[in-house]
């Protein structure tokens, strides 16, 4: 029994703000035809210029890699793709009637075979324009289709098909285009359970696809969620009965906090990995004369001091140590240069929500505004922690009434 599965990516057809890229040209080369190209993996047929097609069989090598470390299953047979830069270089009849929507800037995946039992048969070809990273969204689907039989439902498949166009080697910070980065902090949030819905239809515009990106973005590299994401993803691609609201059950309240200030945060080079939030973090009172101390690195978002503070109560703190925000920046201790990077910032975190973050470097003491976990980070852009060197070390103690008055006084 053959099986025919048709997949279909409308990026353009919604997407008048997207810039055209350049590279589409009709001028160049026009003697050109659509000629084949292999590599391992891959079979190319396309009718770029023959180093534009090697550099391209190159990225798809490359991101397979990747996702194959990712799934841990290695691709099962050569991915055939058709990949189409000037559709008028096609001689007639070349391509099926649907692949032709493909050189719309859209794409579409084609699969057929069928699966008995553990044996599984299946081809996957791949329709796509050389425009937007579509060749390597449509390579992730075929290489689910060809390696586990399914790309699981809508959000799941073309999320992860999206972070496939996306992925650069060595580098899990966000590289997004700008128009995604801007449309997912200016619109309306979409909530999980609106991402994740499984009515949903492939091809239903770019703004879905960019919520879907986000989600399976922040899951694949945050580590709180890592791990039991990619055990839901497994069983969509197997057939195996997975759902991600029974997975995310018990997490449910963390992950939609540390996603919502994903979003809040987003840009270009924001690192999920080294924003994730320690929940397993103690925190207690500061009584008697064993004081808090907290270690805080530089190169990291918000970190557990360690200290509950008391609405209202004043803290003394010592720091010790030095750190700095940029390679060839100066260590700087918690007061920061005079431009106030690197200075020891505080947010007070209680039931999934952060007070707005406030100045403690260069204080001797500071009154908290609210009640709850203190958290603390070195000032620097969100999206630029990675160069950032050295830990701080912060000691809190309460102070006493005496000591909190001349405090109060001097911060008037
Ligand atoms: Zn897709």
């Amino acid at each position: 029994m053959n099986r025919i599965i048709l997949l279909c990516l409308s990026l353009l057809w919604t997407a008048t703000a997207i810039p055209v890229d350049a590279q589409v040209a009709g001028d160049r080369a026009t003697d050109r035809r659509p000629d084949d190209y292999r590599s391992r993996n891959f079979l190319i047929h396309t009718d770029l210029a023959k180093d534009d097609a090697e550099e391209l069989l190159q990225k798809m090598e490359t991101m397979l890699q990747i996702i194959s470390r990712y799934w841990g299953a290695p691709s099962r047979k050569v991915i055939e793709c058709y990949v189409i830069d000037d559709i008028k270089l096609w001689p007639p009849r070349s391509l099926p009637n649907e692949a032709v929507n493909a050189v719309n800037g859209g794409g579409l995946t084609i699969a057929r075979g069928m699966r008995r039992g553990n044996q599984l048969n299946m081809n996957a070809i791949v329709y796509a324009s050389n425009r937007f990273g579509t060749p390597q969204h449509e390579a992730v689907h075929a290489y689910c289709y060809q390696t586990f039989s399914s790309t699981g439902p809508t959000w799941y498949a073309e999320g992860m098909a999206e972070l496939g166009n996306y992925w650069i080697e060595n580098d899990s910070t966000v590289t997004a285009p700008d128009y995604v980065i801007r449309y997912l902090t200016q619109s309306d949030r979409k909530t999980l359970a609106e991402i994740t819905d499984n009515q949903q239809q492939t091809g239903d515009g770019w703004r879905n696809y960019a919520w879907r990106w986000a989600l399976c973005h922040f899951l694949v590299n945050n580590g709180n969620f890592h791990d039991r994401f990619r055990t839901v993803g497994v069983g969509y691609l197997t057939g195996k009965p997975a759902s991600f609201e029974r997975a995310f059950e018990t997490q449910m309240e963390e992950l939609d906090f540390e996603f919502q200030f994903f979003i809040d945060h987003l840009e270009q080079g924001f690192d999920v990995h080294r924003c994730a939030w320690d929940w397993k973090a103690k925190f207690r009172e500061q009584k008697g004369t064993r004081p808090v101390i907290a270690k805080v690195k530089a190169d990291k978002g918000w970190q557990s001091s360690g200290l509950k503070v008391i609405s209202g109560q004043t803290y003394q703190l010592t720091a010790r140590g030095a750190w700095k925000t940029a390679d060839n920046a100066e260590e700087v201790s918690v007061g920061g240069d005079a431009a106030g990077s690197g200075s020891l910032l505080g947010t007070i975190y209680h039931d999934h929500q952060l007070s707005r973050e406030f100045e403690l470097g260069g204080k001797q003491t500071f009154t908290a505004t609210a009640t709850g976990n203190l958290m603390l980070r070195c000032r620097d852009e969100w999206n630029q922690l990675n160069d950032n060197k050295g830990t701080i070390s912060v000691e809190f103690l309460s102070a006493s009434d005496e000591a909190a008055i001349p405090a109060r006084r001097a911060s008037e």
